[in-house]
């Protein structure tokens, strides 16, 4: 029997703990919070899956190309599209409710950059109730050990070999676990912006473990902002699904046009990226902070039972979204890029492993399609959850320097800073100018945090410091782009 740990409780950290347990092993799921508090917790819309009568892997393949704009591993995305009706049948066994027509067929939703129904989902909280069933199903395995408040510091890395992870654990302090096979599935970094779709646990501390050890890391410039998330001060960040645009909400400015008129032909279901892209143009033209979705053509019983946690949420703040448009503004909702990893989800280096939104697995390209990125979760995890098996590392015990923080003071100051210029420079427009201006705050960032190591250990700083390596990937690689593609969009390069 060989021990196997997961750094990350989302749908990717557990789809491989059960993947490996099943198979007699032991596996160990760090995470820095409780457990249930991820991303994959938050998602609404859905999960893809080629799954209707009238849809193939060929078309789901096919939107995943075209939304990736030339920039997918081909290989990667039939491997995830191929796969993607036996995830679903996986997440049912592990006991995931999804909805169903009245014949018992799969509920199918639509979503932009979709040519087919093809979204399975949970009303619009598929996401918590996918985490529901596999922390269930996780807590029940006698041979998996979930350790609460536990945060990784450093992975143990040796001549290319990595022999498990450094952390510290509350109450505990710090500990090492040993494994002959480690993965990293941490998630997002959307802390790095001001506005993101994401939880405060959404810190880039993959990246920043993998940049530590020498991990590859690539395309971290395609960040994905959703179009359509509240703007409101009670609630910051909250989503508005795009399975609502799906089901016919339209996008209006302030005097009530529909502008995506002015924009694009696909109207609100064309890809996120062309509709956050055209917001931006239409609040900068007619000067204003936000834009509105109008759901109020819809039928309302219809809005109530499709979308119940949006209709709940903001009659709570008082909007009758029946009866009232909503303000909304694009947020960092997604992160593309992330540590290079094959179809076996193996990093660069040996016994290191990646999966979920952490991972540049190739199916997102330079933009993901709507719902691909739960269903890389669990298709990749468990891709290297039988990558690890076959290849055991026998695990060394490795010397770690302590983890060193800036005061926390600093680091407020440090990640409000950062924050700041990422989303004034790195965000859906950018330009030469301030891209080089991004480069130079994120180094002299990066200098400041170094210059104040002294402080005795601090999540908060340490989170901090893992944004900013994680928002040097995102600088430097936006500034080695040339042309405009997919989620990069450089307003000096339509000019030469
Ligand atoms: C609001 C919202 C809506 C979305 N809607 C959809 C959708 O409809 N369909 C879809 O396909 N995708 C959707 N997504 C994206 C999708 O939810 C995520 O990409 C996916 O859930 C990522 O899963 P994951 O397991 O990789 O990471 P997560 O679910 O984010 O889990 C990461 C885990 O790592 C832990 N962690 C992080 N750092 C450390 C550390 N240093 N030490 C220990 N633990 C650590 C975190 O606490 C967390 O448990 C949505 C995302 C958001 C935010």
């Amino acid at each position: 029997m060989s021990s196997y740990v997961a750094v990350g409780s989302g749908l990717a950290g557990l789809a491989f703990a059960l993947r490996v347990a099943e198979s007699g092993h032991r596996v160990t799921v760090l995470t820095k919070a409780q457990v249930a508090e991820a991303n994959t917790s938050y998602a609404q819309g859905g999960i893809a899956a080629a799954v209707g009568e009238a849809d193939s892997w060929k078309l789901h393949e096919q939107d995943t190309l075209t939304a990736g704009a030339g920039l997918c591993d081909p290989a990667a995305v039939r491997f995830l599209v191929q796969h993607a009706p036996d995830a679903i049948d996986w997440l049912k066994a592990v006991g995931t409710r999804f909805d169903t027509e009245a014949d018992g067929d799969l509920a199918l939703g639509r979503e932009g950059g979709h040519s087919r129904h093809r979204i399975v989902h949970f009303a619009d909280r598929t996401g918590w109730e996918i985490e529901r069933a596999v922390v269930q199903a996780v807590r029940e395995h006698p041979s998996i050990e979930v350790i609460e408040h536990a945060f990784a510091t450093a992975l143990l890395v040796k001549n290319g070999v990595c022999h498990g992870v450094r952390a510290v654990v509350s109450e505990l302090g710090e500990r090492t676990y040993l494994a002959h096979g480690t993965l990293i599935a941490t998630g997002g970094g959307g802390m790095m912006y001001q506005h993101t779709t994401n939880p405060r646990v959404a810190t880039a501390d993959g990246i920043g473990l993998a940049s530590d050890a020498g991990a590859a890391i690539a395309d971290m410039e395609f960040m994905q902002f959703h179009p359509t998330t509240l703007y409101h001060p009670q609630l910051r960040s909250f989503l508005i699904t795009e399975a609502v645009r799906g089901a016919g909400a339209t996008l209006r400015n302030h005097e009530g046009r529909r502008f995506m008129y002015d924009y694009d032909p696909r109207l609100e279901l064309a890809p996120r990226d062309v509709v956050a892209r055209a917001m931006e143009a239409e609040m900068q033209r007619l000067g204003t902070w936000c834009l509105y979705l109008d759901l109020t053509h819809l039928d309302p019983e219809k809005i109530e039972h499709e979308f119940p946690t949006i209709y709940a949420k903001l009659m709570e703040l008082g909007l009758d979204i029946r009866k009232e448009w909503i303000p909304v503004v694009p947020a960092q909702h997604y992160s593309c890029g992330g540590i290079v990893t094959d179809l076996g989800g193996r990093s660069s280096i040996r016994g290191l492993y990646a999966a979920g939104e952490v991972a540049r697995t190739g199916v997102h390209g330079a933009n993901r399609l709507a719902s691909n990125s739960l269903l890389e979760a669990v298709v990749f995890s468990q891709a290297a959850a039988l990558s690890a098996m076959a290849d055991p590392v026998e695990p060394e015990s490795l010397e770690v320097a302590e983890p060193q923080s800036v005061a926390e003071s600093e680091a407020v100051r440090i990640r409000h800073a950062l924050q700041s210029i990422m989303t004034q420079r790195v965000a859906v427009v950018r330009s030469n100018e301030g891209l080089k201006q991004a480069e130079s705050t994120v180094e002299s960032l990066i200098e400041a945090y170094r210059a104040g190591l002294k402080a005795p250990f601090s999540q908060y700083a340490l989170e901090t410091r893992n944004l900013l390596l994680a928002a040097r990937h995102v600088v430097q690689g936006a500034r080695a782009r040339t042309e405009n593609v997919g989620l990069h969009y450089n307003v000096d390069l339509d000019k030469e």
